[in-house]
């Protein structure tokens, strides 16, 4: 008799304990549970389990039973690996790029409870890389026990924790004299018109990067200039709830002046619509931190290039197709009416109300200055300082309309349907109330598309 019988096919599988296994039922018995069923089912062999405790939720975080587990893999132990859902696996796209290279090497096959993924053809990797930006906009929000220690500590003014920020040392409290320095002098020259890119293009000379190391861009730059922390103030869930424990880099009249300075260019791309395409002005370049054009090459292929250099130049429609299967596979999930603002449509009508007060404030200047009541300077310096405020307001009003336009893509049974349905200025106000994203630079002599050039930063995270 020949040894051709059918060896039955080895498994590992892989279960991981998180923080957030409440919202998405997977604990680690019920992982353990359907994993084996699935083992059964297909006539698999287990051959071993490992399980992770990773309820720190941190990404960073080292799992060893993991690391373990894709030695063995290597070492020709199994030839599956079985998890409950890819984002149990993997939570970063480098981890996923690891598990790609070993399945190349090993002919690793993945299955899922939720459905295989083969990373041994293009489509399969490219619906693994989909998973795996959403599984990281996952980690980048917070559990609820966690969020409920931070109301805490929001209310008692004292740092939210997490990573340092940029003019403080790691307690959030302490300043870091070199970097305030640095954010002091921002907060000035963009009051005297110097622009975003010309700050960041400072800090990175002058190799202050970003407290996790990386260069600064145009819109890191906005987010430290325009975070209240710099005023002394303590936000939660992006609003101002009171004084701070840390000490204040500006006073509260420089910061407000420049949010109001702020608030501008940003309402000119969320408000635009008279667009063709998907992502110019709203993709960054990797490397400088522009934001991204669109052109043709030659051939007459459409793509994107960065607006301040020739840093990047890429092809534009496999990035669009990436960018919006991730928006539909992230509004697909239970969890994503979390990433509606509870209050929208009051939100944007206080907002419209206070709108149009300043604007009667405005007229009434004007008609004491017709009436020989107000004197020029006076209606000057009050007309410049309503002004301001009134584009502030007016931003603010813009961001909670575009927050809203979420809400119709949550609500619907079918994401993807409701998305087809869209414009492309709908679909760019949803994709920058979501996210930002950022083009790198491919692979030189590489064709194919390679979905981890596309970086995808889920707006959620932020503190
Ligand atoms: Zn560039």
């Amino acid at each position: 008799m020949a040894a051709t019988v059918n060896t039955p096919q080895r498994a590992f599988v892989y279960l991981r304990q998180s923080l957030d296994r409440a919202g998405s039922g997977a604990a680690v018995e019920r992982q353990r549970e359907d994993c084996l069923k699935l083992c059964a089912e297909r006539g698999w062999d287990v051959a071993q389990v490992f399980t992770d405790n990773d309820v720190s939720a941190s990404s960073r975080k080292p799992r060893p039973e993991y690391a373990r587990m894709l030695a063995a893999v290597d070492a020709g132990g199994a030839e599956i690996v079985v998890a409950w859902h890819v984002d149990r696996l993997t939570r970063r796209l480098t981890e996923l790029e690891e598990l790609i290279d070993l399945a190349q090497r090993t002919g690793l096959r993945i299955a899922t409870v939720t459905g295989d993924v083969d990373l041994s053809t293009d489509a399969g990797r490219l619906v693994g890389r989909i998973l795996a930006s959403v599984a990281r906009g996952e980690v980048e929000r917070k559990g609820a026990r966690q969020k409920r220690a931070q109301q805490q500590a929001a209310e008692q003014g004292r740092p939210a924790g997490g990573r340092r920020p940029f003019g403080y040392a790691s307690d959030g409290v302490t300043v870091n004299e070199v970097e305030a320095g640095h954010v002091r002098e921002a907060y000035v020259d963009v009051m005297h018109g110097a622009s975003l890119k010309s700050v960041a293009r400072r800090w990175n000379d002058a190799q202050a990067f970003t407290s996790a190391g990386n260069p600064w861009s145009h819109s890191t730059v906005r987010g430290v200039l325009k975070n209240p922390r710099y005023a002394g103030l303590r936000t939660y869930r992006g609003e101002v709830v009171g004084p701070a424990t840390w000490p204040a880099l500006v006073d509260a009249d420089t910061f407000e002046a420049v949010r109001a300075i702020l608030a501008v260019p940003e309402r000119r791309t969320t408000l635009s619509t008279a667009r063709k395409y998907l992502l110019p002005s709203l993709a960054l370049c990797w490397k400088c931190g522009s934001d991204v054009a669109t052109g043709h090459t030659r051939h007459g292929k459409r793509v994107y290039v960065c607006r301040a250099g020739k840093c990047i130049s890429r092809k534009a429609e496999p990035v669009d197709d990436f960018v919006e299967a991730v928006v539909i596979e992230r509004l697909s999930r239970s969890d994503a009416a979390d990433l509606l603002t509870e209050s929208g449509g009051d939100e944007l009508r206080a907002l419209q109300a206070k709108a149009a007060g300043i604007r009667e404030r405005l007229d009434d200047l004007a008609t004491g200055l017709e009436e020989g009541i107000l004197t020029l300077p006076a209606v000057r310096k009050s007309s410049a300082r309503l002004r301001a405020e009134l584009q502030a307001v007016e931003a603010e009003a813009a961001n909670a309309v575009h927050t809203d336009a979420l809400g119709p893509l949550v609500a619907s049974g079918d994401v993807a349907e409701t998305w087809a349905r869209l414009d492309i200025g709908q679909r760019r106000q949803v994709i920058d109330a979501l996210m930002v994203v950022t083009l790198l630079k491919p692979e030189a002599g590489r064709r194919d598309f390679a979905p981890d050039t596309v970086e995808i930063h889920w707006k959620s995270d932020q503190s």
